[in-house]
């Protein structure tokens, strides 16, 4: 069976770890209707378009 022939340091480790559980940035898109940031697949927060047409009452 296969043995790595040398010990990782633990700073490899972690340096491996570490690439692996950064934290993405939220995905995000623009609004067709507006041009606003807003979160994939919901309700724009600013204009209350959804899907081609108006979803919800924005004040
Ligand atoms: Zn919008």
């Amino acid at each position: 069976m296969p043995v790595p022939k040398r010990k990782l340091t633990r700073s490899r480790t972690r340096s491996r770890k570490s690439a692996n559980m950064a934290l993405a940035a939220p995905a995000h898109s623009l609004c067709a209707n507006c041009g606003a940031s807003r979160t994939p697949h919901t309700v724009c927060a600013n204009c209350g378009w959804y899907r081609g047409r108006v979803a919800i009452d924005v004040e």
